[in-house]
């Protein structure tokens, strides 16, 4: 997903003053690279170390006890804790499996629930747009338990088949249920977007699988850190089954770093536990809303463009009417012909073509998680287009 363009990638390697781009460089939001939150962390700064000594975490367990037995003990506490405290989804009555990024839980979770005693590969579809790794997933090894089989609205075949709940949807933001709707069908929710800085807590949500992220919650994509609610013990030691057989396991690092910075979010919604922290989800939801607010007065004075509008709904959490303010924006061209992704590049900005989600060229997918310089430049460049025209 995030290998296209790679190149043009910013160096991170832990600078901590960086150099605003060139005027001229290429902008990439084609990949949704969280770096948005970091102001936040470094304001939180020391409070956010975690060490390990040279003795520690040797061993390739963590709790043998657990069915999940390479997650850490800390780790499962702090998943538990923070959607307590977020009430975005059930936990009771579930199995956590902790995963390399929800991405490694994406193809457990396929393993896990394709039937072993169908003829052919089953189906795995998603509602158009849908989020083109899904594709790349299930085709990648050609697996003979699965393949992809497309847009979930032209299914039609009468047999298993496993559909991809994204919710809210990556790349339109929107909320979604699932819309095949047959008995055959498994359901994998992927909510790696449910939480208050992207849309408003709607409903305490209880499924059979759900996969969240550590990436786009708190921005610590980098430590890989992805997990799965599980509602059936043989689902769950299959996912567990089948990251056994692919990593043995999840880097404990990772894992107490995840802890830890999960557990820094849940306190600062908590101000009893740390006057001085905050509030996280206040804090990314404002910025979130800053960033579209100004995209949205850029894109409604160049007149070439439109954006998807979003209803205001209650949200459980902030316990107020809020919008959504998505990690991407599903932008096009009011030509309705052009080559939206095109005329960005023409312009010196990645950005992810409707093609690439099962949609049309007229559709592009804008990261909106980059940093300020980034989004900024962005911005300029987006206002100064006059024209949309083939020969960009
Ligand atoms: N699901 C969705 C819908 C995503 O957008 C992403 C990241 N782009 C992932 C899963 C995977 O995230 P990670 O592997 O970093 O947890």
């Amino acid at each position: 997903d995030i290998a296209v363009h790679r190149d043009s990638a910013p160096e991170t390697g832990g600078n901590r003053t960086r150099p605003n781009p060139p005027s001229d460089a290429v902008i990439n939001l084609d990949h949704g690279d969280p770096t948005v939150f970091e102001t936040y962390w470094r304001k939180v700064g020391e409070k956010s170390t975690i060490k390990f000594k040279g003795d520690q975490s040797l061993s390739y367990f963590a709790n043998a006890k657990n069915l999940c037995w390479f997650l850490e003990p800390k780790l499962e506490e702090e998943i538990g804790r923070l959607h307590n405290v977020i009430g975005n989804a059930k936990v009771k009555d579930h199995f956590i499996v902790v995963g390399n990024g929800s991405s490694q839980l994406i193809q457990a979770a396929l393993y896990a629930v394709s039937p072993c005693d169908h003829p052919e590969p089953v189906c795995v579809v998603s509602a158009a747009p849908y989020y083109s790794s899904y594709q790349e997933v299930a085709d990648l090894l050609q697996s003979r338990l699965y393949r992809w089989g497309g847009d979930a609205y032209s299914f039609e075949k009468d047999e298993p088949y496993i559909e991809m709940v994204t919710s809210p949807n990556n790349p339109t933001g929107v909320m979604r249920e699932p819309v095949v709707n047959r008995p055959q069908g498994k359901i994998i929710h992927d909510l790696a977007y449910y939480w208050p800085h992207y849309t408003p807590i709607t409903s305490q949500v209880n499924h059979d699988i759900m996969l969240f992220t550590v990436s786009k919650c708190t921005g610590h994509a980098g430590s890989r850190i992805g997990w799965a609610l599980v509602r059936d013990k043989d689902v769950a030691k299959k996912m567990v089954k089948f990251m056994e057989v692919s990593t043995i396991g999840v880097s404990k690092e990772s894992q107490l770093r995840a802890a830890k910075i999960l557990g820094i979010i849940s306190d600062s919604c908590q101000d009893d536990k740390s006057p001085d922290l905050d509030n996280f989800f206040e804090y990314s939801q404002h910025l979130m809303a800053q960033r579209w607010e100004k995209l949205r007065q850029v894109v409604k004075l160049n007149e070439l463009f439109s954006l998807t509008k979003y209803p205001s709904e209650y949200c459980l959490f902030t316990k107020d009417f809020t919008q959504a303010h998505p990690a991407f924006a599903w932008m096009s061209s009011k030509s309705n012909m052009e080559d939206c992704e095109k005329v960005l590049r023409g312009h010196k900005i990645l950005a992810r073509s409707g093609s690439r989600f099962g949609s049309d060229p007229q559709y592009v997918r804008i990261s909106m998680l980059g940093r300020d310089q980034e989004f900024n430049l962005f911005l300029e460049r987006l206002s100064s287009i006059q024209e949309i025209t083939s020969e960009n």
